[in-house]
């Protein structure tokens, strides 16, 4: 199955209302009208609603860095799904390892977060990815397969057309340190075969898996030409328009 690829920007923590449409509007400008892929943009909440004014028009997708369960009420310093929409946001991030290790977020609140997000109708990115301790221990396997079936515990067959696995190596993330291609390969492929073990095997195939961690124009296309290497989540590269057209432009 050919799944349509997906590259993602994480602005992280940056951008006022001005450098953001910027960024936004160059962005714009260097897409050309793909029938194989899509991008996406990920802006700190502050700044989602002036930057879909930019967006409106293109295919771009817009999405958060995180979401609350509930559509209102006393949950101080979140933000609901339907608040996200009315700002302009189709998307939530959920699961991004700065908030599981920075913020302690576990993958039962990870969990409730997906399915808020994909029940009002959001697409959401389910984040993953082993820390290095993790890793020389070897227990990398074994960490990706807890942090999936928790993440998916619930999360109903019908809605995973609404769900986007990304596959972050913590060494990986802001480090300048990049997965070989081989390595992100056997890892996506090992993800598939749990999905259709999880689900179904068509869902395993219809499943969009991006890889995280220093994805760079220089090392973009490689990453690509791997069969279950579907799209790239980018934080730094990301911040830069010239840096991040050539990735989405991979060939
Ligand atoms: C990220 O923020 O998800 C990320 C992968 O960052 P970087 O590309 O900077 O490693």
């Amino acid at each position: 199955m050919k799944r349509k690829a997906l590259i993602a920007g994480n602005w992280k923590m940056h951008m006022t209302v001005l450098e953001g449409c910027r960024l936004a509007a160059e962005i714009v400008a260097s897409c050309k009208d793909y029938t194989d892929r899509e991008v996406l943009l990920a802006p700190p909440c502050t700044i989602i609603s002036e930057v879909s004014h930019i967006l409106a028009g293109s295919k771009i997708i817009l999405s958060s860095h995180n979401v609350c369960w509930e559509e209102k009420g006393a949950f101080t310093g979140e933000i609901s799904p339907t608040m996200l929409q009315d700002a302009g946001a189709s998307c939530a991030i959920v699961g991004h390892s700065e908030r599981r290790q920075v913020f302690f977020e576990s993958d039962e609140v990870i969990n409730k977060r997906l399915k808020g997000a994909l029940a009002f109708g959001l697409m959401g990115i389910l984040c993953i990815g082993e820390t290095l301790e993790e890793r020389e221990a070897g227990n990398t396997q074994a960490v990706l397969e807890r942090q999936v079936r928790k993440g998916l515990a619930d999360v109903p067959a019908s809605q995973m057309k609404q769900v986007v696995l990304a596959y972050e190596p913590v060494w990986a993330i802001g480090t300048g340190v990049t997965a070989s291609k081989e390595q992100v390969q056997e890892t996506h492929a090992a993800l598939r075969q749990l999905i259709s073990e999880i689900y179904e095997k068509d869902i395993a195939e219809g499943l969009r898996i991006l890889y995280g961690g220093s994805v760079k124009a220089t090392n973009v296309d490689e990453l690509m030409s791997q069969q279950d290497i579907d799209g790239a989540l980018v934080g730094g590269a990301a911040l830069d328009s010239i840096s991040f057209a050539r990735i989405i432009n991979f060939e």
